[in-house]
């Protein structure tokens, strides 16, 4: 097994599929990338299982891990210690359908394979260059700074790699200016980033804010929660209203695969999709009060790089900051899809969060970086 190349495993987590990647060590060459349905594979348990069989057959030497939630302190990823769980577990309360997940399959793994060195990245992270006041609410300051309840924005990972890779496909100058990334999927989200680093989000305290998605409402009226759960709805509920039975799904009443609604002649379909670009719009020019400007737009994520459809009824909605679309290029698959006289730059850029934990990984595995802790003991 020694003489194979080490190599490191990355597993990002997600609530009904998990992504992982498995790199060269060396050289961070992809190896295996790859999509588990948990439904599919029996559950998060066993697909978890399937995973973990790479690590002798491929002589995995870490493993990475995207964890949802860094709270205000971990601005960077860290390997995992007893100190650094114990951490992330106080802020399960902050993202209760995922923090924990991802915490087990940490321990889990810790306890199979003790001697591994284990990699948090976190989605919170990068928007942690932030101003504090782009941070905050105009909530009580108890609330703020004793409770935490500020925006700590997420997709960081995303957003990473974007900026990583936009020098080598926009250009230094434009990489360094104001632009604003548009993470289009299922959870969708905006960025603007100056010199590459995150200045506002359009995602808040949790998830849930900003952008309409898939199933999500997005920014919506909070006095409409207080309205509902004086009507008799409960927390859970709500939960899933404004979490699973809104959004792209809510408004067509249909679905949320933006593939199928773009197919469908039914009206609901086509008004779902128009409010879905006409928020993601609004979420756009609003962050150009932050960045001051716009001097290119990034789509990415599975609509933003798919489709053109969206990417011009989105724009459209953005003229009078002189953004303008070469439609040829726009559908022909193209990284620059802007006109030659566009005033804003436009591209399409493939995400790959995988790359930049495994990226991560191999930082943190370099013997200048913080000592490894390989024989902690987890808690159980
Ligand atoms: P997740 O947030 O779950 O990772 P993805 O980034 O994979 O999601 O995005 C999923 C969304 O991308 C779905 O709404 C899907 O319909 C949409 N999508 C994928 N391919 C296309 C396409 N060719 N045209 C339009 N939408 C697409």
């Amino acid at each position: 097994m020694s003489d194979q190349p080490k190599t490191y495993l990355v597993i990002n987590a997600g609530s009904s599929s998990i992504k992982y990647g498995l790199y060269r060590a060396d050289d961070l060459t992809p190896i295996e990338h790859k999509t588990i349905e948990t439904k599919k594979a029996g559950g998060y348990a066993p697909a978890i299982e399937e995973i973990l069989k790479l690590v002798k057959a491929h002589n995995v030497v870490a493993i990475g891990h995207r964890v949802v939630h860094g709270g205000k302190d971990y601005a960077a990823p860290v390997k995992v210690d007893d100190k650094v769980l114990a951490d992330l577990e106080k802020l399960s309360p902050l993202a209760p359908l995922h923090q924990p997940h991802n915490l087990k399959t940490i321990k889990m793994i810790a306890e199979r394979f003790p001697e591994l060195p284990q990699v948090a990245s976190f989605d919170t992270a990068f928007h942690r260059t932030q101003s504090k006041l782009s941070q905050m609410y105009a909530l009580p300051r108890k609330l703020t700074e004793d409770e935490g309840i500020v925006r700590y924005g997420f997709h960081g990972l995303s957003y990473e790699y974007i900026a990583s890779v936009l020098p080598a496909v926009a250009g230094a100058e434009t990489a360094k200016g104001r632009v604003i990334v548009a993470h289009l999927g299922n959870g969708a989200s905006m960025a603007a980033l100056k010199d590459g680093k995150s200045v506002a989000t359009t995602m808040g305290f949790t998830p849930l804010d900003g952008l309409m998605m898939g199933t999500r409402a997005g920014a919506t009226d909070p006095g409409i929660l207080l309205y509902l759960l004086e009507k008799g709805e409960t927390a859970q509920s709500l939960s899933d209203i404004f979490q699973k039975q809104s959004g792209l799904k809510g408004v067509s009443g249909l679905t949320e695969d933006v593939r199928e609604l773009l197919a469908s002649s039914k009206p609901e379909a086509k008004e779902a999709i128009d409010l879905f670009c006409l928020y993601a719009a609004r979420q756009a020019a609003s962050l150009t009060v932050d960045l001051g400007g716009v001097d290119a737009i990034v789509f990415t994520g599975g609509i933003g790089e798919n489709s053109e459809d969206i990417r011009n009824n989105i724009l459209s909605r953005l003229s009078h900051l002189g953004v303008k679309l070469d439609p040829a290029l726009n559908n022909a698959d193209q990284a620059a899809i802007h006109s030659a006289d566009s005033a804003v730059k436009v591209y399409v850029i493939k995400t790959d969060e995988e790359l930049m934990m495994a990226q991560h990984v191999k930082k943190l595995m370099q013997p200048s970086a913080p000592a490894a802790k390989p024989d902690i003991k987890f808690a159980p």
